[in-house]
């Protein structure tokens, strides 16, 4: 095979007269009379190759079996395109090559689909045939942005003295919420490994080790149910510092997401990032990943319409639960009465029972509701939620979880409606001080809001036993305009009070030490106060490709089945195998 001098990508005038070797697959193939015009592609752009008969009789009649995808190679000299045949949009596309010798590398077979255009073939096809897809400009872009990123957040790591370790995957399981997937040992029978859910213990264990500042890019497992846009193994940028509080951390990261911007998509980020605690977050905006890029804020009208004669307000308020507004603004006036529908319905699905509204208009009021308050009540009403003529104001009165789920929900519903979202606009926000436990009623047990490792704010240390529900967590995350793109915490470093959370969270003794042994042993022997961070980076990379899956910055992924479409895994095994590993299937 030629030695290729040059990719498809790199051709200009300035290598007129070269003879160059080119290789690659041919994207199209255009006979006009004796000349064969063939576009040659590979990853770096197309460029337009000739074949003349006068030039090489065996070669064009070579590239007469010439079909799309075949690989190839040639050689040739650079020329001027006739001028009706520049192509602006090419880099390439002032030259061509006139090809003295043709080698076809590969055949191919003629494919379900080209990668290169876009065709409208199903996902199940796409992804069964990945290489191809991966062709596509889209995909091609999107795997070299999450390099990038990758390579950019160990540049910044790595000046932060930080350094990667690696830890097992064939481990005991780590609990972050999911189920595990579990792998059966050989040599120890009826055993099993777990695939780490996140290298949870084992980054903490090796801050008891003194290693300081520890990072890595690695996989995680979790069996989960993948309704929502999740992948069974994804990537988390992991990270874990000792002797720090949470302002460090947050400088440390700031700067790696201001670099990854900067240096990969050309944007400049303002830093520091703003900070909401969980609370406000909640009370402003119904939500602990709120969306910054627009207002809409939730206004708690509760004690304004108490004692209003609207049943839905009075029974809501009257067994404890609240009545909020949002005042939703537009420059074209009040709602109409389709978007209001919209919006009630997407209250619905969040549990409200309907969503009442007032209009304001120039001179009055409109509502099915107003007659149910007095006249004052309602001037009331209109300053508390700063209302004006084109305002319309919506209401949701129910327990505090209903309230701000669903008006949480209108709130993005209303804004995407009414186009209020400016998509040039980038607003990342730390939420901070989460509640370190939530009571689960299924469970009928309190469980950690992040993990059971994460330390209680100190000034809540004396309330485990009195008052564990009101305990806040020295916990954070990290949202980029609505999406929550890493979460992390300071750890408890103390096996004292680590005992005291399992204890909290109804992990008896016994359990606990069967479990997390190791750490309670770890933390007995000089474990160094210590915390970290982890962040997606399948959806961080989704979000800066303005991906629509994160299918599409991944690149064997799998469907929402957990399935490899490609490889065909999961797959049946062996019996052989089955009784190597003392496994028995039960059909029954
Ligand atoms: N291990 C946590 C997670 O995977 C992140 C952290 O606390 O560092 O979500």
């Amino acid at each position: 095979m030629q030695q290729r001098t040059h990719t498809c990508g790199e051709l200009t005038e300035k290598n007129i007269d070269e003879i160059v070797s080119l290789c690659g697959w041919v994207h199209t193939r255009r006979d006009h009379g004796g000349l064969i015009f063939i576009d040659l592609w590979d990853k770096y752009g197309l460029t337009q190759v000739v074949l003349n008969p006068q030039i090489d009789q065996l070669a064009h009649q070579e590239a007469h079996s010439l079909r799309g995808n075949f690989v190839i190679a040639v050689r040739g000299k650079v020329r001027t395109r006739p001028e009706d045949m520049v192509n602006p949009k090419l880099k390439t596309g002032t030259i061509e090559v006139f090809i003295e010798e043709l080698e076809i590398l590969n055949p191919s077979n003629t494919p379900p689909f080209t990668g290169w255009e876009h065709q409208e073939v199903g996902e199940a096809t796409r992804l069964k045939h990945r290489y191809l897809d991966l062709r596509s400009n889209e995909l091609q872009k999107n795997l070299e942005l999450r390099y990038q990123i990758t390579r950019i957040t160990r540049n910044v790591l790595d000046e932060a003295k930080f350094i990667e370790i690696e830890t097992p995957i064939l481990t005991k399981s780590t609990p972050e919420g999911a189920r595990d997937y579990l792998v059966p040992s050989r040599l120890n029978a009826q055993k099993f490994y777990a695939l780490p859910q996140s290298p949870q213990l084992f980054k903490q264990i090796l801050m008891v080790s003194g290693m300081d500042r520890y990072f890595q890019i690695v996989k995680c497992f979790r069996d989960e149910d993948l309704r929502l846009d999740r992948q069974p193994e994804f990537t988390q940028i992991d990270i874990e510092m000792s002797f720090v509080d949470e302002k460090q951390i947050f400088s440390l990261v700031e700067n790696m997401i201001t670099e990854i911007y900067k240096q990969a998509l050309g944007i400049d980020l303002e830093a520091p990032f703003e900070i909401l605690k969980y609370k406000d977050a909640i009370n402003r905006f119904g939500s602990d990943k709120p969306d910054l890029r627009f207002g809409l804020e939730l206004v708690d009208v509760s004690e304004v319409v108490r004692g209003a004669e609207f049943k839905v307000f009075t029974q809501a308020l009257d067994s404890g639960g609240q009545v909020k507004a949002i005042n939703i603004k537009t420059s074209a006036g009040a709602l109409s009465r389709k978007a209001l529908d919209d919006l009630t319905e997407i209250a619905k699905t969040y549990g409200a029972k309907g969503m009442a509204w007032i209009k304001i208009q120039q001179n009055e009021l409109q509502s099915p509701i107003i007659k149910f308050f007095g006249k004052e009540m309602l001037d009331r009403l209109i300053e508390a939620v700063k209302g004006e003529p084109g305002d319309t104001i919506v209401f949701s009165a129910d327990t505090p979880k209903v309230v701000a789920d669903s008006l949480a929900n209108v709130r993005l519903g209303a804004a995407k409606l009414l186009n209020l979202i400016d998509e040039k606009l980038i607003k990342l926000v730390w939420i901070t001080e989460f509640p370190l436990v939530e009571y689960d009623e299924d469970q009928k047990r309190n469980i950690a809001m992040h993990h059971p490792f994460t330390a209680p704010l100190e000034e809540d240390l004396n309330k485990f036993k009195s008052n564990p529900n009101e305990m806040r967590a020295r916990a954070y995350d990290l949202v980029l305009n609505g999406n929550e793109i890493g979460g992390g915490s300071i750890r408890i470093h103390r096996k004292d009070i680590q005992q005291k959370m399992f204890e909290l969270l109804g992990i008896e003794k016994e359990e606990a030490e069967l479990k997390f042994g190791f750490l309670l042993d770890a933390l007995q022997y000089g474990a160094p106060p210590h915390g970290g961070i982890a962040f997606g980076l399948d959806r961080i990379t989704m979000l800066l490709a303005n991906a629509p899956s994160i299918r599409e910055v991944i690149a064997f992924p799998k469907t929402q089945k957990a399935t490899c479409m490609m490889t065909q895994a999961p797959s049946e095994i062996d019996l052989k195998q089955l009784k190597e590993l003392t496994l028995k299937y039960d059909l029954s």
